[in-house]
């Protein structure tokens, strides 16, 4: 392609983009496509020889388009609702076009030293303390993993004798990364919760007196800001109580409820977390960034290092302090330079426009839940904490599910579920920068109309 043709098509692909945001309440939501429907569409093998851009941007809007369930449509309230602003979307364009590797700070400056400065202003924004040290990494899956093997790294105990503990609600990528770094299903503790869905401290307490007193090693505890089933926040204080008396390794997964304590008068979703040893918080959840952007915080980036540093003869480079090599504090070598595109949103929108967009959010979840309660059919299924509404309808869970397929299938809107308290719940997430309170209200009543 000639630099010619790049600027031809280019241009189209960005109208393209200007339209489909323009129009996105057209397209169905979910996608209608059946499982293998575009496996069976497109050629067993690839081209042999080249095809013109024309045919292929062509097959992308008639075979790849129909097949897409739209996560920037702002009807999209299925697990945690996202968006992608478009000043991220012009700049992921731009992380392509450089293609750089952000593996050393000599491999690439900018890449390193951008994400200690946007990690920086988020932990501002966050109202973090100081010595939080912020790395980027695709997901929060990711991120746990990498906090699990420096906790471990910090108990400096063998691996057998160690126990972790988080709750019923915990998302499961802890567990997943308990499993990666090698600890077996009985060293995950799953502590009880209260009412409403939060760890109950006590229950932690008598947890973790109990495998001492058995000779195990409790090392870590994860609390949750904003779970995924009903998005409930644990008592991160008391939990670090817990965790000081036994020299724990507290982790705060705030990967969605995180971004609500940009809103000032939400700082104290975080209350606490001032005290982990580390935090995590995705950006491609609620903060409009496109997806993947996950801010990992630690105190303790040493046992970071300590558990990932293996500098081959090929990649050593002379020593300076402020040339920090992000390579030697995680497993993958290679780094996307995701840092552009949360520079760019947080620059284009400022602290302000977040804020009041979450800040939205949440008073329309809020509206939403009681719009629910004043409905004889339905009822609300968990304190609404944050831009999360969990609802049920009151002739069961059959009923439910008949109900939340219907919804998908109708291509207005997308829900998802939970199970609270063995029922079966309907999960309405708000998230998305194009939604407003019209869409919420109009979700509403197509779910009262189908209910029906
Ligand atoms: N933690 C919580 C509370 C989540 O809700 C999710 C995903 O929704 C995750 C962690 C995992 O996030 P990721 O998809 O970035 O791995």
């Amino acid at each position: 392609m000639t630099p010619e043709q790049f600027r031809l098509h280019g241009h189209r692909m960005i109208d393209w983009l200007a339209e489909y945001m323009t129009h996105i309440r057209e397209y169905p939501v979910v996608s209608p496509s059946q499982p293998g429907e575009l496996i069976d569409a497109l050629p067993p093998s690839a081209p042999e020889h080249p095809e013109p851009m024309d045919n292929i941007f062509a097959g992308f809007q008639e075979q790849i388009l129909p097949a897409i369930t739209h996560w920037n449509h702002p009807r999209f309230h299925a697990f945690f609702s996202v968006s992608a602003a478009p000043e991220g979307i012009l700049a992921e364009l731009l992380t392509a076009g450089l293609n750089v590797n952000g593996m050393l700070w000599k491999s690439c400056p900018a890449a390193t030293e951008l994400e200690q400065v946007t990690t920086s202003w988020l932990r501002q924004w966050l109202g973090l303390p100081e010595d939080f040290f912020g790395m980027i990494h695709d997901t929060a899956s990711t991120g746990v993993m990498h906090v699990l093997a420096a906790a471990r790294q910090y108990a400096d105990a063998p691996l057998a004798d160690l126990v972790l503990y988080c709750s019923e609600h915990t998302h499961s990528s802890v567990e997943k990364a308990a499993a990666t770094i090698g600890l077996t299903a009985l060293q995950v503790r799953k502590i009880g919760v209260d009412p409403f869905f939060r760890m109950d401290p006590a229950l932690l307490a008598r947890a973790v007196q109990e495998d001492i007193v058995a000779g195990r090693r409790p090392f870590c505890v994860v609390a949750t800001t904003g779970a995924t089933p009903a998005a409930s926040i644990d008592p991160v204080p008391a939990i670090a109580d817990i965790a000081q008396r036994h020299a724990l390794w507290l982790h705060v997964d705030a990967a969605y409820g995180g971004s609500a304590a940009i809103v000032e008068e939400r700082r104290g979703v975080l209350a606490g977390a001032e005290r982990a040893h580390s935090l995590i918080v995705n950006p491609h959840k609620w903060m409009l960034t496109p997806i993947d952007c996950s801010v990992l915080y630690t105190t303790r980036p040493e046992m970071l290092r300590a558990a990932f540093s293996l500098v081959p003869e090929f990649l050593r480079t002379a020593d300076d302090p402020r040339a920090l090599n992000l390579m030697e504090y995680s497993l993958p070598l290679g780094r996307r330079f995701r840092a552009l595109k949360l520079w760019f949103v947080m620059r284009a929108w400022g602290r302000e426009r977040i804020a009041a967009m979450i800040d939205d959010h949440c008073h329309w979840a809020r509206e939403l839940a009681s719009w629910i309660e004043e409905h004889p059919d339905f009822e609300i299924a968990a304190p609404v904490e944050l831009s999360l509404v969990c609802f049920r309808h009151r002739a069961g869970d059959a009923a439910g599910r008949r109900l939340l397929d219907a919804v998908n299938a109708s291509g207005f809107a997308f829900l998802s579920h939970a199970v609270l308290d063995g029922r079966f719940v309907l999960r309405f997430a708000i998230g998305n920068y194009q939604t407003t309170r019209d869409d919420v209200r109009a979700v509403w009543d197509r779910i009262v109309a189908l209910a029906a």
